[in-house]
């Protein structure tokens, strides 16, 4: 066993189905009473149910989240934080509005409850991101993660079948880049190759019977343990081109995610043995690792290319020059050339992309 340092900044979770209503004796024990409830407008309905659990505690709400969190959004959503006199955020959504909440904590200092109801982990880590003029900036503050998380499987079953898919491909990409991680911990070797187990046996289920209630639930527990990763360890290659081609050409997260994940895990194969040897366990497949998430994602219908996502070949040069000038951490060196042909790979979607 080699050395190793394990410094994970921990949520109190609760999981299981009907664990939103917890919430309300959660808040108690927190000892907060002006809630402000923060929620996209399509998660209205768990949003009122949450509110009449909540009672007089609801100080104020935000129906409306945007995504990838805009710089004017965080500073209106803080300044009525502020206002309201609220001592607690408490969101119930996907990434963008757990990231909301996010950035209001951090220019507030409240806590936040994260009542998640997608795959993204964003309620699971430390990490924070807020987009000003066309660029999203990203960091890590300990006071951006939600003191807890809640996972309840049944507010996802509304989770349409597509975005299920593509969600739970985003997740995967935190367990995949997590078993490569510069500072991984054999504890969180433990949690990646767990995750990727829990999803991939969950995803087809989940997309093949979205209401099946054990399908959610299991696809749920993978989520939490690809957040948990995420907010743990260093992300690499494949979290950098994300993060570029959704910050500059406003692509779709989850999708995006699903449709490079394979290509970085072929760039990094031969560089990451024993990531691979993982993964390849986790996927239950002999093939090569990248070949099984290519198929994963072609069998639940989740992108499988930049072209089905919306990306646009002329901006290729461009994009592998902002992904090299990120220099991301990767178990294997990037260049521009590298990147460049990566993502015409990516583009293609074609499966027989072998880097150099
Ligand atoms: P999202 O929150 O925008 O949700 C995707 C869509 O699904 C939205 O239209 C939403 O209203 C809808 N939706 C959510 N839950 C639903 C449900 N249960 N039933 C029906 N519809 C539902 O997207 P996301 O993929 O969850 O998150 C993406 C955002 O989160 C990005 O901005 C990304 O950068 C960020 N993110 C951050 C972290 C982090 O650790 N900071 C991690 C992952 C993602």
């Amino acid at each position: 066993m080699d050395g190793f340092v394990h410094d994970v900044p921990a949520s109190r979770v609760l999981f299981g189905a009907g664990s939103r209503r917890q919430v309300p004796g959660e808040v108690d024990r927190l000892g907060r009473r002006r809630v402000l409830l923060v929620a996209g407008a399509r998660q209205r309905e768990h949003a009122d149910e949450l509110a009449t659990a909540l009672g007089p505690k609801v100080a104020g709400r935000v129906h409306e989240v945007a995504p990838h969190v805009p710089a004017p959004d965080a500073a209106r959503t803080a300044a009525m934080a502020h206002e309201l006199a609220a001592d607690l955020l408490v969101c119930i959504g996907g990434g963008s509005a757990t990231g909301l909440a996010k950035a209001v904590a951090l220019r507030t200092g409240l806590p936040i409850l994260a009542v998640a109801t997608t795959y993204a982990g964003s309620e699971a880590s430390p990490i924070w991101g807020v987009t000003e003029h066309g660029r999203k900036v990203t960091g890590r503050d300990r006071a951006a993660l939600p003191v807890v998380a809640v996972y309840d499987p049944e507010l996802t079953l509304s989770l349409p079948p597509d975005v299920s898919a593509a969600s739970g491909m985003n997740a995967l990409a935190h367990l995949v880049e997590g078993l490569y991680a510069p500072d991984a911990s054999p504890v969180t070797l433990l949690l990646a190759e767990e995750g990727v187990r829990a999803l991939v046996d969950a995803l087809p289920r989940v997309v093949a019977a979205p209401a099946d209630p054990a399908a959610r639930a299991d696809a749920l527990y993978g989520a939490w343990l690809a957040g948990s990763v995420l907010g743990t360890v260093t992300m690499g290659l494949h979290h950098k081109v994300c993060h570029v081609l959704g910050g500059t050409y406003d692509l779709p997260h989850a999708g995006t995610h699903s449709a490079v994940l394979p290509f970085v895990a072929a760039f990094n194969a031969r560089s990451a043995p024993d990531a691979m040897a993982r993964l390849r366990r986790a996927l239950g497949t002999a093939a090569e690792p990248a070949r099984g998430l290519h198929e994963l994602a072609a069998g639940i219908g989740a992108p499988t290319s930049l072209a089905a996502v919306g990306f646009d070949a002329e901006r290729i040069d461009e994009a592998a020059r902002l992904v090299a000038a990120q220099r991301p951490v990767n178990p294997r060196d990037v260049d521009e050339p590298a990147v460049r042909e990566l993502l015409r790979a990516a583009h293609a979607g074609e499966l027989e992309y072998e880097p150099a």
